[in-house]
């Protein structure tokens, strides 16, 4: 069985987007933009992949989006409990979609306004998202 020290090139690009799981830590969402043509990438990128530019910078994004899409996992897989939804966010900050749990006791609603909220798995927060109240609307 291999262990990871056998495969440093993967060590070597984990260590370079270590920035986005800290990021996640400190509850922010964060990727990369390039700092030659300005696109910002999701998930990040240690290489502009539309201009192939690598003078890389971290943003910190919002965490307000837009449920696009959804599913409903019934059967769920090893370590979750309950069965739970997976919904497609379109995310304000970013204009492109990302896929997260979703943890709200509604149902989730296409078109419907969604925050993301961080919840711990194994020492690392993952994204999550609710469904965005009238009292946080600020954000
Ligand atoms: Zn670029």
């Amino acid at each position: 069985m291999g262990t990871l020290k056998e495969f440093p090139y993967f060590i070597e690009k984990a260590e370079k987007i270590k920035p986005f799981w800290d990021g996640l830590n400190e509850e922010s969402f964060r990727t990369t933009k390039c700092e030659k043509c300005g696109s910002l990438h999701f998930p990040p990128r240690i290489l502009c992949p539309q201009c192939f530019g690598t003078e890389i910078s971290w943003v910190d994004l919002g965490k307000s989006g837009t449920i696009e899409s959804f599913s409903f996992v019934e059967v769920p897989p090893e370590g979750f409990e309950n069965p739970y939804f997976l919904v497609m966010v379109d995310m304000h900050d970013l204009g492109k979609p990302i896929l997260a749990r979703y943890i709200d006791e509604n149902p989730p609603e296409i078109g419907s306004s969604v925050v993301m909220e961080f919840e711990e798995v194994n020492g690392q927060k993952l994204p999550v998202f609710r469904q965005l109240s009238k009292e946080t609307d600020n954000s």
